[in-house]
Order: structure tokens, then C-alpha cells, then sequence
């Protein structure tokens, strides 16, 4: 009797667990595991879902439906890509489904809803159509978007998704995007010699052909200064003519004549096209001391922390590694914490590694995102994937090396929608599948690593100094009681810190200004009658934006036209408290204004490429003072910044979480990181009104010895982690009422199993968002608990709470390590 065969697949859905369907005969020979198979889902729909496993038995609750067909005939998942997704899905307790949709770009997760576009601008497509796809392609002209059901009408039926990959594939149809705020790639111009000319010879030609044209024989005389010896360099064209001071006209002269190749690229793909160059490291010694630590680290089979203060060089050490991590032939995966932090980082990295790296955004458009995910699996050329959390998703074979670049930073931590994962984390796991060797680095390393590296968990390696001549920056600390009490302040500026810009203007160097908080002012309060000016979907105050002037909601989008009276008492008598990056800038320009003044947060720079246009003209001297948001905390690396100024270091330390103050030492110490980074002393200005606040001393004197200390007692004193590890559990529901009781039902539960270790249920800080209420609870798990039977246990008294039919309608989200 032959046997019949069975697939779990995992639906890209947030559907529990996975679904087993039944094989048809005549597809048992093409199985694979990590294989997309098309299934019926639900009552009409279908799928593509992801083949997890092959076997032979029967589901026991339901009949098998049929598979419909399969896609692939390779895997899409690799195998322990595969078993990575079931790990993650079941530590942070999430759906497989959930961490396929995070995982997989939507162009490879059609379905029949899906709609597709033709493509237009793709030279000679038609010759590579077969006939069904020409006819499919033709269709598509005519009704310029179809969804999947209708081109299976149009075909009659099945069919349709082997056509459909293929058209993908050859760049003749799209996915639609719901996703509004599309990636748009930076393009620039970019000059070089063509082919025949690309020698000295050539050069002498060329410049024989210009002689009659002087300015275009001077356009070329600064294009072959700018190249060098490197004949097959490209030069980007604004650059070519601000620093050459050439006038556009000649260049395109030379352009016409064909005399210079000009190519419009996105900078963000330069790499592909890139070769790399023969550029050496050369280590200094102390550099070379902590790589060998580290290859001591790994030898010894540990994750290993280089613990190396700002601008201590550690990126030249992680190309080495990296280096000879391709040079055994695996693969590499070098995680930063934010997109934005990759635009400095990848020009430098394309200079050691050309087209064996890729960059993954996840605001890649589904095309060019579809196309790495296939160059990862099938192009064994394509070593090394640069990018934030979600690249670990993707389909690795082989990898031999995982840097985790600024461990501590929270974006690491997924916090919504699920997977809720902390790629920090996970990247042990996943280095443990793959028998990989993982490096955290850090400036600052969060409190978590630091002890696994005192308890000898983690090989721990330390590197506290600059680079090259450089120095850490001198850092003081403006008592802003003072200040203000001399009369000496110019809103939220003291006289010392304009001082100290204007000096340092006058000496033509740049200076950045961090505040945390964007938008003028985060709160409008009547003082007739204490009305403040409230989100009406969410309990917070709404953030006053001078530029839209509108008072917007910084949880759900919400906004209102800034009023000009009082929308309780309609006295006009409306005051501002706290002040954001909006008005910083503002200020700034009436007291310096002949400053080139930018500023960098969420507003200036959504969608687009407005962050690598602002991080260009910066580095090219075009803007003097930047100021920012914590995004300018992170890892830039400027070569004349004087001066870094935090404009409150208040907030961050009395913020209401228990990692506030770790926190608010990593944000000053890494702003204060991005001043002095080459041979000139930077300065660094932090106003408080808690000058003396043991906390501000400690990043005054680098003394990060003191801030583990006291923030590790405090830890163990109140049971934190690193000394327990939590769980939270947040439900949701609109009515009020309604979500206590649950609450209080849920209590009950928990606390039958974990005793005092519950805490709540509470509500947090901002207790209703999207006109939704919330509770938590916080579970504090101790070392000794067995992890799988506490989650089993949670999960049981939240699905026996969703039995009761009253509290069926209440969202209960689990959140592993919250962070
Ligand atoms: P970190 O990431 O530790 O803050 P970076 O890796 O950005 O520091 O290094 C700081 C600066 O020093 C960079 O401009 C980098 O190019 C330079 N640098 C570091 N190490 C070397 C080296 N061995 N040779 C040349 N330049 C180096
Ligand atoms: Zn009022
Ligand atoms: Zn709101």
C-alpha cells in the first residue's frame, strides 16, 4: 500500500500554530521542506503558505484538505531559517504565521486578494514573455490592476501562481503596496570614463578631442584630479562641480560627446555595481590586542562583548572579522540598530567587501527586497547582509559570524506587531543553529551583556581609546538653577552654551544639539483654567507643531488646528511647557541667524531620503548645527563636529521606567561620542537642573564603572533584570469597565501560580491609546523558574479568562523581555 502524504505548512497569517493539508499523488514527487505550496484557507481564500514539515499522518480533529499546487521547487526558507521562525514563535510566544509575515516580503506571499500592476519601463520584456504570461501581461494593460482570482478567471482557473512567480521574477508585473510611506531611493549622477578610454591613453585622447574647448578640457582636467589612478571610478557630479567650482554646461558637453559616461544610481545600490578595492586595515595595536581577545572569545565558544568607547574604531575590527569570515567561504550578518544608521556605515563597508554585501531595509520597495532574498539563496557571491533587526529573518545557510553593532540600543526589540523579539537575543539562538560565532559591540553596553560578561557567559573585551590621535571629549555639565537664577537664560538656552556655539561657529566647526523630543512644545495648558490640550483618542497631551500649526498626537496621529483660545474656558491666557526640536531650531536661528541650522528627527526625515540628504550635507560642511532627536545619537561618525550640546538632560533621568537611567547614560554618552572624533578635543555641554544628579557625574567622567554598580545593586534590590526576567502582559478592550474585570479575573489566575511575583494589573503611563484602555501586569520570572511551564502557565490563564464569553472580546498581549 503506497503511503499518503501530508504537509504542516505555516500560513503567513496570525493564525495559530500550522495546518496540515493533504498532498495529491501526482505532487509527492516535488516536495520540499521551506517550499511554497498554494492552499484553501478559511472558506474561499487562498494562500501561499510555507512547507514545515513532510509526513504521513492524518490530522486527528479535521480532514485534510487538498494542496492546490505547489510553487517552488526549491526552498524559499532555508532549513534552519526554518527552525529559527519556530524558536522565535515559541520564546516570545507568538504564531509561526506571525514570523513569516515578518520575515517573507509581500511580493512572496501571494494570495488571491493580491493585486498586481504591470510594469511598463522595462526594456525588451515582451520577447521574454511565454505566451500565458504575454496574455496575462496584455490583460494587465488594458485593466491596470488585477487580483489574483481574476487572472485565474482569465485563465480558467488554477494555474495562475506558477505564472505569476515567473512574471515576478522577470520584472513584468508588481505587487500593490498598502504600505504609504514608500522607500524612495536617493538618486544621484554619477561621471565616469567610458570603457575604450579608461587608461592613460585614453585620457590623452580624450583630452586631444576637448582641445578647442577650454572649459570642457578644465571639466576634465578636475574629473581625471578626482579619479586618480583609479580609471573605472565614479565620481558623483555635484560633488565634481562644487569642489571644481565647474560650470554644468561643459560637463554635459562632454556627456554629449560621449566623451564621460553619466549614470543616474541610487545610492543605496551603488554596491552592486561596486568593485570592491584593495583597501587594507591596518589595526592599531591596541586594536589588534582586542581582536585577538575576540578571536580568543570565540575560540573559547563564547558571544563575545567589545566593550570599545566611542570612536575607539570598533567598525575596522568587525571587517576584519568579517573578512575572514567570507574568506572560509560563510556567510555574515552585521546587525545596527536603526536604516538610518546604515548610509555611513555601508560606504565604508563597500570599500572592503564591493558586491559580496547587500543592504536590507525594510523600506526597500517589495521588488528589490524579493530580489536580495533570492541573490541570499541562490547567488553564493552575496556573503554579507547589513541592515537592522528584521535581516536576521533572513534565509542563511551557512552563517559563520553575526555583530550585534550597538547592542544596547532598544531598536533592537520588536515592539509591535508581533514577533515581539529582541534581535539581541535572538542572535545568540540563531548564532547556536548556525554554530556561528556572535559579537556585541557596544560603547555603552547594555546592563544585561555587562553581567553576562562579569559571570563569564561572555568572553568580554574592552577597548578605552580612541582611535588614532584622537581623544574622548571634554564634557561639563550648565546647573541650569544657576542660570536661570543670574537671569542668564535665553529660552531654553543659557549663556554659557551660546557662548560656547558662537565660538564655535566663528572657527567655521559644527556643533549638534540633542534634545529627545520632537515637535515646539509637548503641552498646552490654559492658565485661567489648567485646560490642557489632550489627544481625544489617547490620555496624553497633544505636541504643539509650529510648522503645520497643529497640535498633534504622538500615539495615534490624531490632530487639531492649534487653537487660539482656550477650548474649555475660551480665556486666551495659553501657555507652553517644555520645548521640543522644533523650537530648538527656532530659537537657535534668532540667536545665531546667520547659522545654517537643520534639523533631524521623525518629522524632517519620513519616507524619502531626506535622512541621508541631511547626513550628506552635513559631512560636506553645507549645515552648521544640527538638531536632533536621538537619532543623532547613533554611531555617525563627522569629522568637524566641536561642540555637542544636550538641551535637557532632565526627562531622561526622571523618566518612569526602571532602565531610565541606564538609558539616559547610553543617550549622553553616545551624543557626546559624535564630538572630537578626529585630531582636534571635542567639547561637550549637558544642561540640568540636578547638576549634581550622581548620574551626569558619571557620564561627565566616563565612569561607567560606577553607573553598572549602582544601576546593578538597584537591580537586584528591586528584583530587575538582569536579575529576573519578565514577562508583561498588556490587555486591551474600549470599554473600561469591562477590561478591569477582566483584569481582575486574569489576577486571580496568575497569581495562584506566581504568587507576589505579579505585579498589577496597572495601568501604564499613558492608560488609553487609539481609544483603547490598557492594564499590565508584569511577571518577574527568577532565575531558577522553568521558562517553558511559566509561558505554558500564563498562556493558560489568559485563554481561560477568553473562554468567559463576557471577556472574549479583550486583547491579550504577551511581550517576552519587554525592553
Ligand atoms: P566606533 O564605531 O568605535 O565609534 P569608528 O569605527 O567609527 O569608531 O572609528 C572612528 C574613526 O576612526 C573612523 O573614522 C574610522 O575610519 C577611523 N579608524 C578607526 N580605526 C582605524 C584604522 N585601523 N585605520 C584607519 N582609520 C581607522
Ligand atoms: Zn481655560
Ligand atoms: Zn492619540
Amino acid at each position: 500500500m503506497e503511503l499518503t502524504y501530508f504537509v504542516d505548512v505555516i500560513l503567513p497569517l496570525s493564525a495559530p500554530n500550522t495546518y496540515t493539508y493533504r498532498v495529491p499523488r501526482d505532487m509527492v514527487n516535488s516536495l520540499v521542506r521551506g517550499a511554497r505550496v498554494l492552499v484553501s484557507f478559511g472558506s474561499t481564500k487562498i494562500y501561499s503558505a510555507v512547507i514545515a514539515k513532510i509526513h504521513h499522518k492524518a490530522p486527528e480533529h479535521y480532514t485534510a484538505k487538498y494542496l492546490d499546487a505547489i510553487i517552488d521547487s526549491e526552498p524559499v526558507i532555508t532549513d534552519l531559517q526554518m527552525d529559527f521562525i519556530f524558536w522565535i514563535s515559541d520564546y516570545y510566544q507568538c504564531y509561526p504565521g506571525e514570523v513569516l509575515l515578518a520575515s517573507l516580503p509581500a511580493s512572496m506571499r501571494l494570495a488571491s486578494e493580491t493585486i498586481i500592476l504591470p510594469v511598463f519601463d522595462n526594456p525588451d520584456l515582451e520577447s521574454r514573455l511565454d505566451d500565458t504570461e504575454f496574455k496575462i501581461y496584455d490583460a494587465l494593460l488594458q485593466a491596470k490592476r488585477m487580483n489574483l482570482s481574476e487572472v485565474g478567471a482569465l485563465l480558467g482557473k488554477k494555474q495562475v501562481y506558477p505564472h505569476i512567480r515567473a512574471m515576478l521574477e522577470k520584472g513584468a508585473i508588481e505587487i500593490e503596496e498598502e504600505v504609504k510611506d514608500k522607500y524612495k531611493p536617493l538618486i544621484k549622477k554619477f561621471l565616469s570614463l567610458p570603457v575604450p578610454y579608461q587608461s592613460e591613453e585614453g585620457i590623452n585622447a580624450l583630452f586631444e578631442q576637448v582641445q578647442r574647448a577650454p572649459k570642457q578640457a578644465d571639466a576634465l582636467l578636475a574629473f581625471s584630479a578626482a579619479m586618480g589612478n583609479d580609471f573605472s571610478k565614479r565620481i558623483e557630479r555635484s560633488v565634481l562641480t562644487k569642489k571644481y567650482n565647474l560650470n554644468a554646461a561643459a560637463i554635459k558637453g562632454l556627456v554629449d560627446k560621449g566623451l564621460l559616461k553619466q549614470k543616474e544610481i541610487a545610492v543605496d545600490r551603488i554596491l552592486p555595481n561596486h568593485q570592491a578595492l584593495d583597501a587594507e586595515i591596518n589595526l592599531s595595536s591596541e586594536q589588534q590586542r582586542a581582536f585577538n581577545e575576540i578571536k580568543d572569545g570565540f575560540a573559547a565558544d563564547k558571544p563575545t562583548l567589545l566593550h570599545g568607547v566611542t570612536g575607539s574604531g570598533k567598525t575596522e575590527i568587525y571587517i576584519k572579522l568579517i573578512e575572514e569570515c567570507l574568506a572560509s567561504g560563510q556567510q555574515a550578518l552585521y546587525l545596527v540598530p536603526e536604516i538610518a544608521l546604515t548610509s555611513q556605515l555601508t560606504l565604508r563597508l563597500e570599500k572592503y567587501f564591493g558586491s559580496k554585501l547587500r543592504v536590507y531595509h525594510s523600506r526597500f520597495s517589495q521588488h528589490e527586497r524579493t530580489e536580495i532574498w533570492y541573490k541570499l539563496i541562490h547567488d553564493k557571491d552575496v556573503q554579507l547582509i547589513v541592515g537592522a533587526r528584521s535581516c536576521m529573518l533572513m534565509p542563511f545557510e551557512n552563517l559563520g559570524l553575526i555583530i550585534v553593532d550597538e547592542e544596547h540600543d532598544s531598536s533592537y526589540k520588536q515592539q509591535h506587531p508581533a514577533p515581539r523579539y529582541l534581535a539581541r537575543d535572538a542572535a545568540n539562538y540563531l548564532a547556536h543553529l548556525h554554530k556561528a560565532k556572535v559579537l556585541f559591540g557596544s560603547a555603552t553596553p547594555s546592563l544585561e551583556s555587562f553581567r553576562n560578561a562579569k559571570q563569564g557567559k561572555f568572553a568580554y573585551v574592552s577597548l578605552l581609546q580612541r582611535f588614532g590621535q584622537a581623544s574622548l571629549p571634554v564634557i561639563e555639565i550648565i546647573d541650569l538653577k544657576i542660570a536661570q537664577k543670574k537671569g542668564q537664560m535665553h529660552g531654553d538656552f543659557s549663556k554659557a552654551l551660546v557662548d560656547k556655539i558662537a565660538q564655535v561657529l566663528e572657527n567655521k566647526e559644527q556643533v549638534i544639539l540633542f534634545q529627545n523630543r520632537r515637535g515646539y512644545s509637548p503641552r498646552w495648558i490654559c492658565t485661567t483654567c489648567s485646560w490642557i490640550a489632550e489627544c481625544k483618542n489617547c490620555d496624553i497631551s497633544l505636541t504643539f507643531h509650529k510648522g503645520q500649526n497643529a497640535m498633534r498626537c504622538h500615539y495615534c496621529g490624531y490632530s487639531l488646528p492649534a487653537p487660539r483660545k482656550c477650548l474649555a474656558c475660551g480665556s486666551d491666557h495659553l501657555k507652553m511647557m517644555g520645548f521640543g526640536t522644533e523650537k530648538i531650531e527656532e530659537d537657535l536661528s534668532e540667536l545665531f541667524p546667520d547659522a545654517r541650522i537643520a534639523r533631524m528627527d521623525h518629522d524632517t526625515t519620513r519616507g524619502k531620503h531626506a535622512y541621508q540628504q541631511l547626513i550628506h550635507d552635513f559631512q560636506e560642511g553645507n549645515i552648521d548645527v544640527l538638531v536632533g532627536t536621538q537619532m543623532v545619537t547613533k554611531g555617525l561618525d563627522f569629522d568637524r563636529v566641536a561642540l555637542v550640546g544636550v538641551l535637557s538632560a532632565d526627562q531622561m533621568l526622571s523618566f518612569p521606567d526602571f532602565r531610565a537611567q541606564e538609558r539616559a547614560f547610553q543617550l549622553m554618552t553616545q551624543v557626546a561620542g559624535r564630538a572630537g572624533r578626529r585630531e582636534k578635543q571635542g567639547r561637550v555641554y549637558i544642561q540640568s537642573y540636578q547638576s549634581e544628579h550622581w548620574l551626569l557625574e558619571a557620564v561627565r567622567t566616563g565612569d561607567w564603572k560606577k553607573m553598572y554598580q549602582m544601576e546593578l545593586a538597584d537591580r537586584q534590590t528591586f528584583s530587575y533584570p538582569p536579575y529576573c526576567r519578565m514577562i508583561k502582559l498588556s490587555l486591551k478592550h474600549k470599554d473600561q469597565s469591562k477590561l478591569e474585570h477582566a483584569a481582575r479575573y486574569l489576577a486571580t489566575g496568575l497569581q495562584q501560580g506566581f504568587k507576589e511575583y505579579v505585579l498589577g494589573p496597572e495601568y501604564p503611563g499613558v492608560p488609553r491609546v487609539k481609544n483603547q484602555y490598557i492594564m499590565e501586569f508584569i511577571i518577574k520570572l527568577q532565575p531558577k523558574t522553568n521558562l517553558a511551564k511559566a509561558k505554558a502557565f500564563i498562556k493558560q490563564c489568559s485563554d481561560l479568562m477568553l473562554q468567559e464569553k463576557e471577556y472574549r472580546s479583550v486583547r491579550v498581549i504577551v511581550d517576552v523581555d519587554p525592553y
